[in-house]
């Protein structure tokens, strides 16, 4: 006998095969659809924002709600333009578009917008309304839109990312296929006797919940389907942190930040830095989960995400990827304008797609159309994405910073806030030991440093920097 469980609550679900080991109350395996294997895959194309935004600032993933947190509390005026906060605490992804094929989409995509003035002429949209346009108008009239549609048919067994029928899916999220799954070392030593099979329903709450167990527990689908993952503590196995892996070579023309940081005998109180250093530490929160672990290689510090990209590699060589799609996943671009200048880690930026809209905007459409109100039978021309970051009157040294030419102070646990007298008094007056001033230069090895420890730790500054400044860098 098969018994049921039904999590799920509206229309939009995914039936689980879920083999549970009775005697250890968890969960052996699951055989899904692609359905299930796409919503997982799409975890990597998520940026770090999106993750905290949709977590409520409860990720557990090191310094990242703090870091996020700064950014949501730092007052307007230090950001270059209002619609900065948002594309740090709200970035695009840049397989958004595709994500909205899955069956089971936790990153809904906004509206998209146009300058509020009908006879705009500088033709360009955005992601947030908050954004100016060129002409100075408000970008706040939403638009429809029919952009890239992408052929997906779940029933035809082409997915979202994966094509395929039934996949295999351990507790700690590797994915395979079930031939593959059936020849691994580990199926033939199973504790079959206890095994038990339920058919699960779940919805967008499960795989919301299955996301944040996947950055804390090693065993999130037990936490999840099995519900009694409630009130386990964090129970993440992390790497020891240190050089691993191969040395990389590293491009001496790359910049180097000069930061100065105030050190007690045991750790590092605080940094002092220019706009510069605080954009890259900014643009981390930018950074799709994918690209965070082709850059930090095995220092990536989260076991099921490592598992997840493992499983697309061997899907992507095993001939299950759809086309095109290889990239998305194990090397995610940053949305078009997201990066900041100067990024000293080399992500990538999605190229602008071509759309096209009449002059009122009536929509946005991947190709072009025929609008009989406005262009009097007329064509609809290209519209261009705007670059938030931007603003009319700008000077050369600000172009592509989120923050203003200031100097920050940034908290061991990655919060920004502007240089004061008060906030260095305040951190002095806590920790009340005798305080030395070291400088340090910020490449891209320290930068990957310090992107590999606020994963995981709460004082990313001692852990990356601590031993540098103290014995020399
Ligand atoms: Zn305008
Ligand atoms: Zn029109």
């Amino acid at each position: 006998m098969v018994l049921r469980f039904d999590m799920a609550t509206d229309e939009q679900q995914i039936t689980l095969t879920v083999f549970v080991n009775k005697t250890k109350n968890c969960v052996a395996f699951v055989e899904s659809d692609l359905d299930f294997v796409d919503a997982l895959l799409s975890f990597l194309t998520l940026p770090v924002g999106t993750v905290v935004h949709l977590l409520n600032k409860q990720s557990s993933l090191g310094c990242f709600d703090k870091l996020y947190q700064g950014v949501d509390q730092l007052d307007m005026k230090y950001l270059v333009t209002a619609t900065c906060k948002s594309m740090l605490t709200n970035p695009v992804n840049s397989s958004g578009l595709k994500c909205q094929k899955l069956r089971i989409n936790i990153d809904e995509m906004g509206e998209l917008y146009a300058c509020i003035y009908e006879s705009c002429a500088n033709r360009k949209f955005s992601y947030y309304s908050s954004a100016k346009c060129v002409c100075g108008g408000g970008m706040h009239k939403a638009i429809s839109h029919d952009l890239k549609q992408y052929y997906v048919n779940y029933e035809e067994l082409q997915g979202v990312f994966v094509k395929g029928d039934k996949f295999a899916v351990t507790d700690a999220l590797s994915i395979a296929s079930i031939e593959d799954a059936m020849s691994s070392d580990d199926w033939g030593y199973g504790d079959w006797s206890n095994m038990e099979e339920r058919l699960v329903k779940i919805d967008r709450a499960q795989v919301l919940d299955i996301l944040k167990r996947s950055l804390i527990s090693d065993t999130p689908l037990t936490d999840v389907l099995l519900q009694n993952g409630e009130d386990t503590a964090p129970k993440l196995s992390v790497p020891p942190i240190g050089k691993t892996g191969a040395i990389k070579v590293f491009d001496k023309e790359k910049k180097i930040y000069r930061i100065k940081l105030a050190l007690t005998r045991n750790k590092v109180l605080y940094a002092v830095s220019s706009q510069d250093l605080v954009d890259v530490i900014f643009s981390f929160l930018t950074f799709p989960l994918g690209t965070l672990k082709k850059h930090l290689g095995s220092r990536f510090p989260i076991g099921c995400l490592n598992n997840l990209y493992g499983s697309a590699e061997r899907l992507a060589s095993s001939g299950y990827v759809v086309a095109g799609c290889e990239e998305r996943l194990l090397n995610p671009k940053l949305a078009p304008y997201f990066n900041c200048k100067d990024q000293v880690i080399g992500v990538e930026e999605e190229q602008q797609d071509v759309y096209y809209a009449c002059s009122s905007c009536c929509k946005l459409s991947a190709t072009s159309y025929v609008c009989i109100e406005h262009l009097k039978g007329g064509e609809a021309q290209q519209q261009e994405l705007i670059d938030c970051k931007g603003h009319p009157g700008q000077s050369e040294s600000s172009y592509g910073s989120y923050c203003k030419e200031l100097m920050y102070m940034i908290s061991d646990e990655l919060v920004v806030t502007p240089l004061s007298l008060t906030g260095a008094v305040l951190l002095r007056k806590e920790f009340c030991e005798p305080v030395k001033m070291a400088e340090l230069g910020i490449g891209e090895a320290e930068a990957l440093d310090l992107l590999s420890v606020a994963l995981s730790s709460k004082t990313a500054l001692t852990d990356a920097f601590f031993a540098r400044a103290n014995f020399g860098g």
